[in-house]
């Protein structure tokens, strides 16, 4: 059988292009300079995909910021006040990615967006009313050719129409449809010239086709690809899907003149179903999504050949036809296990990142071929990898997962009364004002952490300077006049790795990065067993925070739904047990902070929103009926008086905010800023019971807010939200800011809380 990968992560093993792309940004190395490094990558990958065997290899899936990007370019697709600061084509790129300050003009950068269920970040293209779409760019020809240099005649990816022109802002009135005839004669023209080069196969991903497909949306989609297929000559086209399955769209995408089809059978819950009743026509290849491009575990063979025969037998596809693929694009997985030193061979026999899928794709491929395959070497070390996994099971903490009650995921009394009973124990101002958790990071902070981590200071010494920052930061807020005190969170590198060091059950990677944006990269824990709380986590800085100062002291925790959206997380048991393990682990951290005297505990949920189903039909059944009875577990023992906050990063919650309202915090802080504060008229609308601090201004940037400026954002607030239930604060956490503009934006924050008040 042959073999596919959509895409290979383009940061680099050791995230070269991450540090040649900041040191270019700071006018360190030069354009060209760059190019070299990123052309090295793209070498290195393309031999990486050879070796292994791999039958279809991706060209242009490399970015030097994101692949949405490149197509919006590539069409011309870029908004006047860019293209009018006279830059060269590189730094119109990097300004659109990431903005430009300079002498040529100030412009921010495009929007990003989460679109689908994983942590990468897209550039929002925007499509004004005067856009000339035109093919002007020549990325998937000059690296088609860059690849064929070297020996390797590559597939050409590159995103499809559809998915582009859906997931496009339209600043104007013109809409899709306006651009539809624009986008087929552009997209043909491309087809043209790949035919030129001899390019044998084009690869358009269409992730789009796996969401809640409309008749509408169905007939544009059929339309496009009608004409455009008109016109593909030599040129042989793959449909590319993923992240989920096509339900919507199986007949019509089958019966288009696509020569090959690209599935998930991964996270495509009903992908096999569609192929076994509709069938899969035979004149086209079936690229068969089977080895997870999302997770590091290895792939299961017995599973996956099972599936293959399935396909063949029961689906009647031709064996020919079928292409082992990954499940989407590499691009969500670390590198290579070569750089992990440090862990040890028990756990990493069990991994597969990009490198190893690669491997995993090749052995699949070949057993596959051999029909008694059950006993070949290859297939029987695979099979054993399954039988045992060490460390894995802690029966006090499935026992503890099977015992939770009804009962435990509901906090009595009801929200009215426990409103009326913290008022009265809290004694706040009306307009109660305070900050998300974090105070500035500086260079000491992280530098006191790293020498602890190197054991060049001892625990003392580490304790000693984090315990003065926090009496300083507590200082700086009785200072200011914060109503609701922090301690900063000087201990903290990540907000979820921190939490993970502290339980049982997790394991931890050197250098597994991840990009999620441009040259921002993360490094997810592994959920690797079942999780339980090793030791009390915060108690220690809550506890000293509160010896520093009357005024009411809030702990700060993550959240069960966060802390497993940004892990990797286990396979061989559901999300929602995981969820309720790590969910009673952050249970037992809040009892104890109770225990201890703190009577505002923050629950900090900044991804929430991450694996909300791509389908709305799931969004509850699949997703927040337990992700939601996930946090209410975590905080259904306190007491009626303890008051209870979460955070989220985002406001973008407008269609699910019963949900919101049903976590049952007693108050939530939100990113409002940013969005025109509609998110208020939804709350109103709903009828929101908890209370709200949508934040008054924005921490992504350095600059300070004016009084009235504040002023202003809480008059409109006061419109929708009762006096009772509003909150004065920041939008995020303060960390990634100065110190000075920090403390200013806080002065202007209270002092319009004052005026308020009085007003
Ligand atoms: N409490 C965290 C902080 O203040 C919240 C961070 C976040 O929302 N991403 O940094
Ligand atoms: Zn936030």
């Amino acid at each position: 059988m042959k073999t596919s990968v959509i895409g290979y992560p383009r940061i680099g093993e050791n995230r070269e292009l991450k540090f040649a792309s900041e040191k270019f940004f700071k006018g360190q190395i030069t354009e060209s300079e760059l190019d070299e490094i990123a052309k090295e990558i793209r070498v290195q990958n393309w031999f990486k995909q050879l070796t292994s065997g791999t039958s279809f290899i991706s060209s242009n899936d490399f970015s030097y910021y994101d692949n949405v990007l490149d197509a919006a370019v590539l069409f011309n697709i870029i908004p006047k006040r860019y293209s009018k600061l006279g830059l060269s084509k590189k730094e119109t790129y990097f300004a659109l990615a990431r903005g430009y300050q300079g002498e040529k003009g100030d412009v921010k950068a495009l929007a990003m967006k989460k679109w689908f269920n994983t942590n990468y970040h897209y550039l929002v293209p925007e499509i004004d009313d005067d856009t000339e779409v035109k093919l002007v760019g020549s990325k998937p020809f000059d690296e088609f050719l860059e690849a064929k240099k070297i020996g390797i005649n590559t597939k050409v990816a590159i995103v499809g129409p559809f998915t582009f022109l859906k997931l496009a802002r339209y600043t104007g009135e013109k809409k899709k449809e306006d651009f539809k005839e624009a986008f087929i004669r552009e997209y043909s023209t491309l087809l043209e010239k790949l035919n030129s080069f001899n390019v044998k196969w084009v690869q358009f991903d269409e992730p789009y086709l796996v969401k809640d497909i409309n008749d509408e949306d169905k007939a544009f989609f059929v339309e496009t690809y009608t004409k455009l297929l008109g016109k593909k000559d030599n040129v042989k086209v793959l449909l590319q899907t993923y992240f989920g399955d096509v339900r919507d769209v199986y007949k019509e995408l089958t019966a288009l003149d696509f020569d090959g089809i690209g599935l998930d059978f991964v996270e495509g819950r009903k992908t096999l179903e569609l192929v076994e009743n509709e069938g899969f026509p035979k004149d086209k290849l079936l690229f068969a999504g089977l080895v997870n491009g999302k997770n590091i575990w290895k792939n299961e063979y017995s599973k996956t050949l099972d599936r293959v025969k399935s396909i063949v037998t029961r689906a009647g596809v031709d064996s020919k036809n079928i292409v082992i693929s990954t499940s989407c694009s590499l691009l969500h997985v670390p590198n290579s296990l070569d750089g992990e030193k440090k862990l040890s061979d028990d756990y990493k026999k069990h991994f597969a990142f990009a490198k190893e899928k690669l491997m995993e794709l090749s052995e699949l491929s070949v057993l596959a071929d051999i029909s008694g395959y059950e006993s070949d070497a290859r297939f029987i070390k695979n099979y054993k990898l399954f039988e045992n996994r060490k460390n894995v099971v802690d029966e006090a903490v499935e026992k503890r997962v099977a015992a939770i009650k009804d009962e435990d995921y509901t906090r009595l009394p009801a929200f009215e009364e426990r409103e009326a009973i913290q008022k009265e124990k809290l004694n706040l101002p009306i307009f109660p004002t305070t900050t998300i958790g974090s105070f500035p990071q500086t260079s000491d902070v992280k530098r006191n952490r790293k020498l602890f981590k190197k054991a060049e200071i001892s625990k003392e010494e580490y304790v000693d300077f984090n315990k003065k920052k926090i009496a300083e930061c507590i200082a700086l807020q009785e200072e200011i006049g914060l109503d609701v005190i922090v301690h900063g969170e000087y201990e903290r590198n990540d907000m979820v790795e921190y939490f993970g060091e502290h339980l049982a059950g997790y394991v931890f990677t050197e250098n597994a990065w991840v990009q999620s944006y441009g040259t921002r990269c993360v490094k997810p824990p592994i959920i690797w067993g079942d999780v339980s709380r090793k030791e009390a986590i915060t108690i220690l800085w809550s506890k000293y925070a509160k010896s520093c100062t009357d005024k009411p002291v809030k702990g700060m925790l993550t959240g069960p739904v966060t802390i497993l959206n940004w892990s990797f997380p286990r396979e061989d048991i559901s999300l929602k047990e995981s969820t309720l393990q790590i969910a009673l682990a952050i249970r037992d951290e809040v009892l104890d902070l109770e225990a201890n005297g703190i009577d505002i505990i923050q629950i900090d949920e900044a991804a929430l929103r991450e694996k909300l189903p791509l389908r709305k039909s799931d969004w509850y059944s699949e997703y927040l009926d337990w992700a939601i009875p996930a946090f209410r577990l975590v905080h259904s023992g306190v007491k009626p008086q303890t008051q209870i906050h979460t955070h989220m990063c985002y406001s973008e919650f407008t269609d699910i905010i019963p949900a919101i309202d049903a976590m049952d915090a007693d108050v939530i802080t939100f990113e409002a800023s940013r969005s025109d504060l509609l998110i208020l008229d939804s709350l109103k609308e709903h009828n929101f019971k908890t209370e709200v601090g949508p934040g008054v201004y924005d921490i992504h940037s350095p600059r300070v807010p004016s009084v009235e400026e504040i002023v202003e954002a809480l008059g409109k607030m006061r419109e929708k939200i009762d006096a009772g239930k509003l909150w004065i604060n920041p939008d995020c956490g303060l960390k990634t800011r100065g110190e000075s503009e920090t403390k200013a934006s806080l002065v202007n924050l209270v002092a319009a809380a004052k005026q308020i008040r009085t007003a």
